[in-house]
């Protein structure tokens, strides 16, 4: 059986044509691939969902994409230990595990379990449940060239000196094919609310000081801020009724906000249309953030906000808010931006490690297959 077939006109990467697709179906057929593209000289990329595949730079090559759509369903499910094994293709919003929960937001509609771990993507819950790389105990992996590695729970072999699944986190699909991943349970909450207030930018400081200072223990703490307006804040409780109406009742009075059970239409949604930026900062300087002339969203509660990027004055805007971000303390990494933007842009701005990443990449994908160009200083 032919391991890839042609590729058609919609499969591209970042606007790159690939040659062929291969869509394996497990682990073994998906060694089988890599081992055959590697012999060949085929330059991969992984695709999931498409939910993020304009993230990152194009492809400098690109000949196969390996496409994760037949590798879907859950492995194992041992309820008891609150542990999940899914394989990579498998959509985040349809994973059903009853009255337990995989605490990760798709924040992206179509996002498959893989891209959310190349992607090291969070949503508002982050606060609560922790990031991919607290949520995630083992992995398996297809390196480039065939070879199939294992690490953490349901732990079969470990690669000496590498956690694998730390590693994989946020990779960008440069370091190879994640097929399974195991992931770290929670119970489904009983209940939930969400008490919201809308207040001048100016004020937003000390309502989310005014958060912090109560022993709410919120799963969420998201403000929505207009390029110009008022700032809504939203702060999400889970637990058991009573508990959660005590809290909200307490978060109602700290915040003067009016308690409810429903999401606001823009909760976990990325506020860009054109090109978006993650700005990161440490929480007592989320406010330094907002106020300069552009949409941002995001988690006030852990100080990660995603910005809307008006495409005509990218460069500019795209300077002004990484440097408020580093003078905050964080940094601001364009995620996503038309050609246009990408080629009067620094994408990914100062980058310490860079040296080390590049070893990792070289130990990993020696002829450099995966990916190549996609990632942090052409990596
Ligand atoms: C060029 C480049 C390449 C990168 N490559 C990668 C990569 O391969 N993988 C990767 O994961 N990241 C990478 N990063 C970093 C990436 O941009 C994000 O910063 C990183 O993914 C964000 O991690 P984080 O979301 O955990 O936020 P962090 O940057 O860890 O946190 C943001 C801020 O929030 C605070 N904070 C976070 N959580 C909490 C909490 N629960 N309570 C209180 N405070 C909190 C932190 O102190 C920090 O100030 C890269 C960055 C650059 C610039």
């Amino acid at each position: 059986m032919a391991l890839w077939t042609a590729a058609t006109e919609a499969d591209t990467v970042g606007g790159v044509p690939a040659r062929f697709v291969a869509a394996p179906a497990d682990t073994a057929q998906a060694a089988e691939v890599l081992r055959a593209a590697a012999a060949d000289d085929l330059a991969v990329v992984v695709r999931g969902g498409g939910s993020k595949l304009d993230w990152g730079m194009p492809p400098r090559r690109l000949d196969l994409i390996v496409d994760t759509r037949n590798l879907t369903g859950v492995v194992e499910h041992a309820a008891g230990d609150l542990i999940v094994v899914v394989r990579a293709g498998t959509p985040l919003a349809g994973l059903d595990l009853g009255d337990q929960q995989l605490a990760l937001d798709p924040v992206r509609a179509g996002a498959t379990v893989g891209g959310t771990v190349a992607a090291n993507t969070s949503g508002p819950r982050r606060l609560g449940y922790g990031t991919v790389r607290d949520l995630l105990i083992g992995i398996t992996v297809v390196r480039p060239g065939g070879m199939v590695a294992r690490a953490g729970g349901k732990v079969v072999k470990n690669v000496a000196g590498y956690d694998l699944g730390k590693l994989f986190t946020g990779s960008y699909g440069t370091l190879g094919l994640i097929t399974e991943c195991a992931f770290r349970l929670h119970p489904r909450p009983a209940a939930h609310a969400l008490v919201v207030r809308t207040a001048p930018a100016g004020q937003i400081g000390a309502l989310l000081a005014a958060v912090r200072a109560e022993q709410v223990v919120p799963a969420a703490v998201e403000i929505d801020a207009p390029a110009e307006g008022p700032v809504t804040l939203a702060v999400l409780v889970e637990g058991t009724a009573a508990g959660v109406r005590d809290r909200a009742a307490t978060l109602e009075k700290a915040l003067g906000g009016q308690a409810t059970d429903e999401f606001p239409p823009w909760w976990g949604a990325y506020p860009w249309t054109g090109a978006g930026m993650k700005l990161t900062a440490p929480l007592s300087r989320v406010p330094d953030l907002l106020s300069h002339g552009v949409a941002l969203r995001g988690s006030a509660g852990t100080g990660v906000l995603y910005a809307d990027v008006p495409v005509d004055a990218a460069p500019a805007v795209v300077e002004r808010l990484r440097a408020a971000a580093i003078r905050a303390g964080g940094h601001g990494v364009v995620l996503t931006a038309p050609p246009r933007v990408r080629e009067q842009v620094d994408m990914w701005g100062p980058v310490p490690g860079l040296e080390l990443m590049r070893r990792v990449k070289d130990q990993f994908d020696p002829g450099h297959l995966f990916a190549p160009g996609r990632f942090v200083g052409g990596i």
